[in-house]
């Protein structure tokens, strides 16, 4: 079991944010160990069995240089992270945390300045929690960021956007698939945009289609 106060710590690194609607911000990323899921395309396949060394929050906190913090994982909020939130918040850094949408914890609330909520369509051949995801919803500080990789994707996604849009203008973003090459990345965006631009519900929802900015300057590097 894990000393109370301790995190398991993947990497802690600077770097741009590379998605979402913070991208070109430089970040610190606070990468946790471990994952409930196991995603076909997931790109940080590194964190989901690895064990992670053990970290105070102090030592987490002190490594911190930007203003902008993403707390990520795998799926940070399997350890609990109230005291690093509230730690950073308490400097002065807005928080980031990236979730898979299985999980909640609304005690982060106050300290979070955004929550970047990625649910897992079919392609992934996992899924996502849907009374989690209403229950983020209803935050004004959500992102909601899906990748899509095939027209059954774009379907659910259109299904949902439909469902909540009320609460999903302007927090919806698409991205393709990134583990492929540029050639193919940039004709998977193309794809993205255009069934986008043909889909009503999505255009009156404002739906917006972003690239990943680090797999376009570094590829599927870690650590950048
Ligand atoms: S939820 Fe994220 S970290 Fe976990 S397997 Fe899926 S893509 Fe990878």
């Amino acid at each position: 079991m894990m000393a109370k106060g301790k995190l398991r710590v993947v990497e802690v690194f600077d770097s741009v944010q590379g998605e979402g609607e913070l991208m070109g911000l430089p970040h610190t990323f606070v990468r946790l160990a471990g994952c409930n899921l196991k995603c076909r395309w997931c790109d940080t396949k590194f964190a989901l069995d690895a064990p992670g060394v053990e970290t105070s929050v102090d030592e987490v906190v002190s490594k911190v240089n930007c203003g902008y913090v993403c707390v990520t994982g795998g799926e940070p909020l399997l350890q609990d992270v109230y005291d690093l939130c509230r730690g950073l918040f308490l400097r002065g850094k807005k928080v980031t945390v990236e979730t898979n949408c299985t999980v909640r914890d609304e005690r982060l609330d106050e300290f979070v300045f955004l929550y970047s909520v990625s649910p897992k369509l079919s392609s992934s051949g996992e899924g996502y929690d849907e009374g989690v995801l209403e229950s983020y919803l209803n935050l004004d500080n959500v992102q909601v960021k899906f990748v899509v990789c095939d027209d059954d994707d774009f379907l659910e996604v259109v299904s949902v956007v439909e469902k909540y849009k009320a609460f999903v203008r302007g927090k919806v973003v698409l991205q393709p698939d990134g583990m492929c090459s540029m050639p193919e990345y940039q004709k998977r965006l193309g794809w993205l945009c255009g069934k986008v631009m043909g889909c009503e519900v999505l255009v009156d929802c404002d739906v917006r289609v972003l690239l990943q900015l680090h797999k376009v300057i570094w590829g599927n590097k870690r650590g950048v």
